[in-house]
């Protein structure tokens, strides 16, 4: 169930501005909770990150309320790295990961999912 609190926009954050259109991105899915994008600094011949429109901050922020929409942004990830051209498992297939916090390697703190996929060698990852 959302909530006016849960999809308020958090003013400084640059996923949110993703989100309100204010700063562009190349999409590849939109509905009415989620966005996934091409990431501006791609790791891997594909890489594209899955967020919620809602300002989460990150993984150590989610709670029961979010079962269904994490479980909605996981199950994109497959569908939504095959259509960007990830070869099918088992010979491609794709990495999903997510940074949370400091330690956890976190730079934007609006919670996305990386998808990253396609022939090695990558840059990272
Ligand atoms: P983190 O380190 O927080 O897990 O990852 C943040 C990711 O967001 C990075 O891979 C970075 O390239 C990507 N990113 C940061 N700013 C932008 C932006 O303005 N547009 C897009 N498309 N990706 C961004
Ligand atoms: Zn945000």
């Amino acid at each position: 169930m959302k909530t006016l609190d849960t999809m308020n926009a958090s003013p400084d954050c640059i996923f949110c501005k993703i989100v309100a259109g204010q700063i562009p991105s190349r999409k590849v899915h939109e509905d009415d909770e989620i966005l996934a994008f091409h990431d501006i600094n791609p790791w891997a011949p594909v890489h594209f990150l899955i967020i919620p429109k809602a300002h989460i901050v990150s993984m150590a922020h989610v709670g029961p309320e979010h079962q269904g929409l994490m479980g909605r942004m996981l199950t994109l990830a497959p569908q939504l790295a095959l259509a960007q051209g990830a070869k099918p498992y088992p010979d491609g297939g794709f990495r999903i990961l997510t940074n949370t916090g400091k330690e956890g390697g976190q730079e934007v703190h609006h919670l996305h999912f990386h998808v990253m996929g396609g022939p090695r060698p990558w840059l990272r990852g």
